[in-house]
């Protein structure tokens, strides 16, 4: 059975995908490993109209719908169960964020992307708003693309780097993680207080590079899997987020794509969100916050106190 690995690519709902060898960065985590596929899906959503009629957080893009690892590991393993069947005695591994490889460097080698210098990757159709996975296989598969490791399509323009409001893009590509909103709200502990201002009322991720972008101005959402607005959306209110309790947390988003990040910085990104937002409402649930067990909680609604207290 002779097996069409990019048709069924394309049935299933994949963006692209392309074929690269197992680079030593690779095999030194599979020492098995001969041939690495690397796959494609779009995940932007709709854009979701954010009203002011209460205090709002906002959430990046790849976060506002259906959780994107869920959705393209399924596909990936659609793929890898295709080359099972051809091929009984493969060994495959899915990868989507959870391996120590170098997927955007894996994605420009098997010809499905290009970098970009705001440190992500561009795929046809997607702009830089591509999510990656990969399965790894101890089949050898050739015809490689030609390598497409630079920067050549961005040429002499430079807009993400003067977008980005803490200066996180300090080379073509080179991204300085301890200064990235998008890393700041992920991170666990304490924001430095001198970035807290720059992240806005960001409570996950952050699109202002890829918002920037020329090569994203035209990009439209294609997947139907993202169509849906998925709890919490583009802007959840940011009172409840403060307020959120164990069981309010269990309750409704834990399950969600930012679950993971857990309750004390979803709690703090939103006391800082409502600090920059000057948002007297939160007023009272920051001062209880600041009796609560966790000094992490304490600190940030101190600092979150303070900004309100100037407008005042
Ligand atoms: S995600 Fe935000 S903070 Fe990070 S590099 Fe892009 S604009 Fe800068
Ligand atoms: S904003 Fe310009 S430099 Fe930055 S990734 Fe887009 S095209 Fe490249």
């Amino acid at each position: 059975m002779i097996l069409d690995l990019h048709n069924l690519a394309m049935e299933i709902g994949l963006q692209a995908m392309g074929i690269a060898p197992a680079i030593s960065e690779v095999r030194k985590a599979f020492p098995w490993a001969e041939s690495v596929i690397s796959a494609a899906i779009c995940y932007l959503p709709p854009e979701q109209a954010c009203e002011n009629d209460v205090p709002k957080g906002l959430i990046a893009r790849f976060a506002r719908s259906s959780d994107y690892h869920t959705v393209l590991r399924k596909k990936l393993d659609t793929l890898s169960n295709a080359i099972m069947i051809t091929h009984p005695s493969a060994q495959t591994k899915i990868c989507v964020d959870t391996s120590p490889i170098p997927e955007r460097k894996i994605a420009a080698l098997a010809g499905i992307a290009t970098r970009g210098k705001h440190g992500n990757v561009f795929v046809k159709n997607c702009g830089s708003y591509a999510a990656l996975g990969e399965i790894i296989t101890n089949i050898p598969m050739t015809d490689f693309p030609r390598v497409s490791d630079n920067f050549d399509e961005c040429g002499s323009c430079n807009r993400c780097a003067g977008a980005c409001p803490t200066g996180a893009i300090i080379a073509p590509g080179e991204i300085d993680a301890s200064k990235c909103i998008s890393q700041l709200t992920q991170m666990s502990g304490i924001i430095p207080p001198e970035l807290r201002k720059a992240m806005g009322n960001r409570i996950y991720g952050c699109d202002i590079c890829q918002e920037s972008c020329p090569r994203n101005a035209d990009i439209q959402p294609t997947s139907p899997e993202f169509a849906e607005s998925v709890f919490p959306g583009a802007c959840p209110d940011l009172l409840p987020l403060l307020e959120l309790t164990a069981a309010d947390f269990n309750k409704t988003i834990k399950d969600s794509s930012i679950g993971w990040i857990r309750r004390t910085r979803i709690r703090r990104n939103a006391a800082i969100a409502a600090g920059n937002l000057k948002c007297l409402e939160a007023e009272d649930t920051l001062n209880s916050m600041l009796q609560d067990e966790n000094p992490i909680i304490r600190a940030h609604a101190a600092w979150a106190l303070g900004e309100i207290e100037h407008t005042k």
